[in-house]
């Protein structure tokens, strides 16, 4: 019997969801739900001094607003808790264990001196500086050193020079990424103590049994440092589709105020759930009219189609 397909929603409570992060929930809810699959809402909060009070709350409120549902979340379900301030203990374990495994070292490096050390070599992904390993050999002495100036390490995963990432995207084909080209050696844990996104979200994804991962294309570069984290940790790799971003510049189907703005104002002008769902889906090509349907509707048409239909719609219609 094939595996039912586990998707999920994993927003950071930083502020209010606007329509772009709408649609990837829109999108991530469909592509699980399409197939009878099940549906998880994790809440990414481990940045905590990003965060704002309420947030989650309202987040749930305009997902539940738009007709979204969930099997499992922050109320509960078998692999409770599902906000990742209550996991701590959980992503201390899998570090652990990657430095048990000798693949973890301690970075005293700052931001400035990081920059500094990589301003001669090529940049790395999405116009960053890499890591150009400045850490990777520190004696047991210059640790000491920088422990007496006080400075707090970051811990950073060990990435082999020649590893290479190869995956493919249900959108956007086959992705391939030299990780230490890319991104180098990548924190697991920040020198505030604060547990990296990259770690985190690895560990829930696999210990939630989730299968397929639909996110916005922001995070396709962040994709093979998992596969990396995933492979070293023994988990099976779900299936990704990244979905794409809703462009302010050529936004055409939604207009600025829609797109920028949160539910309110469409809440405030009078319309109805079914009608922003109908602007969203006809928004990434799913509809030929911007005209209203209901979040279980849409489900209910993608149920009846070939399963392909979703993903090719996604890729050949024009979405702005
Ligand atoms: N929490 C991340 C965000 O809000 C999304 C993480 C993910 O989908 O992998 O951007
Ligand atoms: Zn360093």
């Amino acid at each position: 019997m094939p595996e039912i397909v586990r998707g999920r929603y994993a927003p950071s409570p930083t502020g209010t969801l606007h329509m772009g992060n709408l649609r990837t929930a829109l999108l991530a809810w469909l592509f699980a739900r399409s197939v009878s699959g099940e549906f998880i809402l994790r809440i990414e909060d481990l940045d905590q001094p990003r965060m704002k009070p309420h947030a989650t709350k309202q987040m749930i409120q305009d997902l539940q607003w738009l007709g979204l549902d969930w099997d499992e979340g922050p109320e509960g379900g078998p692999y409770a808790p599902y906000i990742q301030s209550e996991r701590l203990e959980i992503y201390q374990n899998y570090l652990q264990q990657l430095q048990a495994a000798g693949l973890v070292y301690p970075c005293y490096c700052s931001r400035a001196e990081i920059q500094q050390a990589a301003a001669h070599l090529p940049p790395g992904i999405d116009g960053g500086a890499r890591y150009p390993g400045t850490c990777r050999q520190l004696s047991d002495k210059q640790r000491r050193q920088y422990e007496r100036q006080g400075r707090h390490p970051a811990l950073r995963l060990r990435v082999a020079d020649e590893l290479t990432i190869t995956f493919t995207d249900l959108l956007l084909g086959s992705q391939q990424q030299q990780v230490q080209q890319a991104v180098g050696d990548f924190i697991l844990r920040r020198a505030d103590g604060i547990f990296a996104y990259q770690l985190a979200v690895v560990v829930d994804d696999a210990l939630m049994h989730l299968n397929q991962i639909v996110r916005g294309a922001d995070l396709l570069s962040s994709t093979a440092r998992q596969i990396v984290l995933y492979q070293l940790l023994g988990f099976p790799i779900p299936t990704f589709a990244h979905v794409p971003l809703i462009h302010n510049s050529q936004g055409q189907k939604l207009s600025k105020r829609i797109q920028s703005e949160g539910l309110v104002p469409l809440q405030v002008s009078n319309y109805t759930a079914a009608e922003v769902v109908g602007l969203l889906a006809h928004s990434c090509g799913l509809r030929d009219t911007p005209t209203e349907i209901t979040a279980a509707q849409l489900a209910d048409h993608y149920r009846q189609q070939p399963v392909t239909l979703l993903c090719d719609q996604l890729r050949t219609g024009s979405c702005t």
